[in-house]
């Protein structure tokens, strides 16, 4: 079969149309399998602007794909890591309390973490400064020794490289941008595969409704800043985090130690104002600023779940000043002039199911026998890349047979 014929299309190679490559090609070698990606290299977007967190799997319910693919996805990238040589930091990580509530919260997470099978301990705040002797809590801290990071860019060119190897072609600066019958028409050619997988990222609601799915969701960005420590400034042993508000899916300002052992604050969920809006107006795009001025405009009016309080907080946090006050309040001591360097911001591809106006909180995916779309590969979809890759798999041979 030539190139412009393969059994499997992938569009997108972020992590998940990576990770769909390698797995696909661990069930059948001999398949001829192309990614096609808009940019001049894979991982530009959300893939390789993370925070580089390995969760462990102690935030979601025991009903959902994302508990039990980060237990086993933390697991199996440490793994990785650690036989191809990649850098990873174990440095754990603790969950923080500033009042009874919130150790109402810990509580809970541990009671999740427990019903998945995770390791955490519930530690005494004397214990908690042991660990992280700046941290500040509340009685009671949660200490997960699995959580750990790693440097996502590196992780992306260690499974394109292995997927290359293998035979898998990636066309770089290759955008879909439609399709007509069994055709799919990009910037650089057409193509007739065997089954087109969808793993845009932020543009896979888009590519899906091409095929008839993804009627009741859209893709609502939010932006995630960071703010790095200066060189001479501050270092922390682990990740810290503050209790989160478990009715949406972002964690909270925290504390990440990066795989480099910098330490970095954030990242934000500001709403952005268009899919790519990572900095100024760069990518600017009028039809999606309209599209989702009308549907954050519809969420600020009916407040579904607290977005008028989510996007009021957010916002403020393009302050600097802001963002180390509100991560200061995780730690004993925090220096304003430690953190003076912007990091590359990232963009989360949220879905939003539009009849309920409800953000979807665990992944989502629909196909048939022709064509499979990855709708939500939200937070933490890195950590759970190769065991959620297995799953789409086996959902996707479902299809086709
Ligand atoms: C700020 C931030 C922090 C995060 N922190 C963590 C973390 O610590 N741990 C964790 O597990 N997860 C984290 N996540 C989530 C994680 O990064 C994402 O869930 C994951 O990277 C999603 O991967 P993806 O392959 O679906 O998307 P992407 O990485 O966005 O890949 C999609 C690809 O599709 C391409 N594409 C789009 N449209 C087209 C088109 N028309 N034609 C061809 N190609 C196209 C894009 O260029 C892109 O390369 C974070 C996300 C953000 C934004």
């Amino acid at each position: 079969m030539s190139s412009l014929n393969p059994d499997y299309l992938i569009i997108g190679a972020g992590i998940v149309g990576l990770t769909i490559a390698y797995e696909l090609k661990r069930h059948f070698p001999d398949a001829s399998i192309t990614v096609i990606e808009k940019e001049t290299q894979p991982g530009l977007h959300g893939s390789g602007r993370n925070s580089g967190v390995l969760h462990a799997g102690f935030y979601y319910t025991a009903d959902s794909l994302k508990a039990k693919l980060c237990r086993d996805g933390n697991i199996a990238w440490r793994q990785y890591c650690i036989e191809n040589n990649l850098t990873l930091n174990q440095c754990g990580k603790l969950v923080v309390a500033r009042s009874d509530e919130e150790v109402k919260g810990l509580e809970e997470l541990y009671r999740r973490g427990q019903v998945n099978g995770v390791q955490l301990e519930m530690i005494s705040a004397d214990a908690a400064v042991e660990i992280e002797p700046n941290v500040f809590t509340h009685q009671k801290a949660l200490w997960s020794p699995n959580t750990a990071t790693v440097n996502p860019v590196e992780v992306v060119s260690s499974i394109q490289n292995k997927i290359i190897e293998q035979g898998v072609e990636i066309k770089n600066a290759s955008a879909y941008l439609s399709r007509s019958g069994d055709t799919v028409i990009t910037s650089n050619g057409e193509y007739t595969p065997g089954y087109v997988i969808n793993a845009a990222g932020l543009y896979a609601d888009k590519i899906a409704k091409d095929y008839g799915f993804s009627a009741d969701y859209k893709i609502l960005p939010f932006k995630g800043l960071y703010l790095y420590a200066n060189e001479s400034g501050i270092k922390l042993k682990t990740n810290v985090y503050p209790v989160p508000n478990l009715r949406n899916p972002f964690l909270g300002v925290h504390f990440t130690v990066t795989a480099e052992n910098k330490t970095k604050i954030g990242p934000t969920a500001i709403p952005a104002f268009w899919r790519e809006n990572y900095i100024g107006l760069d990518k600017f795009n009028f039809k999606e600023l309209i599209g989702i001025i009308g549907i954050d405009a519809g969420l600020f009016f009916t407040n579904s779940f607290g977005f008028r309080a989510l996007a009021f907080e957010e916002i403020q946090k393009y302050s600097r000043k802001k963002l180390i006050d509100l991560a200061g309040s995780l730690l004993k001591e925090i220096r304003y002039e430690d953190f003076t360097q912007w990091g590359k911001p990232g963009i989360r591809a949220q879905l939003i199911n539009t009849k309920s106006k409800s953000l979807e909180m665990d992944f989502k995916f629909e196909g048939d026998g022709k064509s499979f779309h990855v709708l939500n590969a939200v937070s933490p979809a890195f950590t759970c890349a190769l065991p959620f890759s297995q799953l789409l798999v086996s959902e996707i041979n479902r299809h086709i047979s």
